[in-house]
């Protein structure tokens, strides 16, 4: 993509999205076979027969960028609503598991992203399955084609395991804000405003849901996903500020490690209102498009001082923790508590876009703390302290009290920063006599 700049003006005149067209309404007739129902974005005006064909009219309610679909099939429809808005999936008739939990997903999404952020522009929103012929769901305008592969035929059993369902039909919920209200100029960047706002909001309408607990997990999937596929990169890794719209593995993973773990430490409100500005600033706006300097500036007018770092570190630069606990141990006092003491290494490296690492000073804000031993069938214990503590390079102790036995205790519990190797960062508490 182009280099992004800082002060754009003509460079900023196209959308990454489209090279053509700003904001503009949409009205579509379409007809399909008789037993077809044929979806173009926007309200059905109405509907009639005529020649053996079956015709529908759809007009959208606001403008929107030129990009929509259009899907006809022998559709099953399943309707609810929220405060007025329609709530559609549209879905074939033999896979009917999952579409109560979409509907749910749209509420929550609704929820979350109409408190938050602001109002919803169109009147409905419609969620409408397409075959395996491919895998991935999309947003157009009140509109999102969704494959049957990576949503309708889910098998979701466990107690912990992830709702991908839920989750991305939140995630292209919330490009009915990021991407179709404001969306990114066609230069490096453009995603972070698109892609990695999406997965926040999904990430908080996920943990609303269904508990921190549960977000573990699925934290740990995305880091993962993050360093393996940073291992693969062929050409150069950008930091998040600078991020090609290909690197989707830099947008939607490192992105929702970085945004999730921002939220942890300027508190969530302080990361929306942030966003609402964005959105006010540039929702349906003309023509010059934000950069992904717009988001950052906002950000960071939003974090205290002593925390000015996280934005460097987060965006501007690609940091790496190696941190990893060396001992634990325990004792039981008269009073039923543990007296825990863990001992810890932190330690920072800034990698260039080639992957050459360079270690630094740690001077972070970082959590110690301790776990419960897993419930059985689950993954992680109980929190049982946390506590942000000021770090520098190297070994140190630290000591706190938890109320119940712990298991494992160490340095980011969590698992909030990029760490190379997340697995050492708690150790087994060896509970003394
Ligand atoms: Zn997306």
């Amino acid at each position: 993509m182009p280099a992004l700049e800082q002060n754009c003006t003509a460079d900023c005149h196209d959308s990454y999205i489209s090279n053509n067209s700003d904001w503009v309404n949409v009205e579509t007739v379409i007809s399909t076979s008789p037993d077809q129902i044929a979806i173009a974005p926007g309200s059905l005006q109405r509907e009639w027969s005529q020649n053996g064909r079956r015709y529908f009219q759809y007009k959208l309610d606001h403008a929107g960028l030129n990009y929509y679909s259009f899907l006809s099939a022998r559709y099953e429809v399943a309707r609810t609503d929220w405060n007025g808005i329609n709530i559609e999936v549209y879905y074939l008739k033999e896979q009917p598991w999952n579409v109560p939990k979409m509907l749910n997903s749209v509420k929550k999404s609704f929820e979350y992203y109409t408190k938050n952020f602001g109002p919803y522009p169109q009147k409905q929103a419609r969620i409408i399955e397409f075959p395996r012929l491919a895998a991935f769901a999309e947003a157009f305008p009140g509109t999102m084609p969704y494959s049957e592969s990576i949503g309708f035929i889910a098998s979701i059993q466990k107690p912990d395991d992830i709702d991908m369902v839920f989750y991305v039909v939140a995630h292209e919920m919330a490009h009915q804000w990021w991407g179709h209200q404001e969306v990114g100029a066609s230069m490096q960047g453009a995603t972070l405003l698109v892609e990695t706002l999406a997965q926040y909001s999904a990430l908080m309408t996920m943990e609303k849901e269904y508990g921190r607990d549960t977000m573990r997990k699925f934290m740990q999937y995305e880091m993962d996903n993050y360093l393996r596929s940073r291992g693969a990169e062929l050409l150069k890794e950008r930091p998040l500020l600078r991020v090609e719209a290909s690197q989707g593995y830099i947008h939607y993973r490192k992105g929702s490690v970085v945004m999730y773990y921002l939220r942890e430490m300027i508190g969530e409100e302080a990361v929306n209102r942030a966003l609402r500005k964005v959105l006010n600033k540039y929702g349906y706006q003309p023509p010059p498009y934000p950069t992904s300097y717009a988001l950052v500036d906002a950000l960071g007018e939003e974090t205290p001082p002593q925390l000015q770092y996280l934005l460097q570190d987060l965006f501007y630069d690609i940091t790496l923790f190696s941190n990893r606990a060396v001992t634990a141990t325990a004792h039981k006092g008269p009073d039923g508590k543990y007296q825990v003491t863990v001992e810890t290494e932190a330690r920072k490296f800034k990698a260039d876009e080639k992957g050459n690492e360079t270690e630094v000073p740690v001077d972070d804000w970082i959590e110690i703390g301790a776990l419960a031993a897993p419930e059985k069938g689950k993954r992680f214990g109980k929190v049982l302290h946390r506590e942000r503590v000021h770090m520098t390079s190297g070994k140190a102790s630290y000591s706190f009290t938890t109320d119940e036995k712990p298991d494992k205790a160490g340095i980011d519990p969590l698992l909030l920063l990029i760490d190379r190797v997340p697995d050492d960062n708690m150790v087994e508490v060896t509970v003394q006599p």
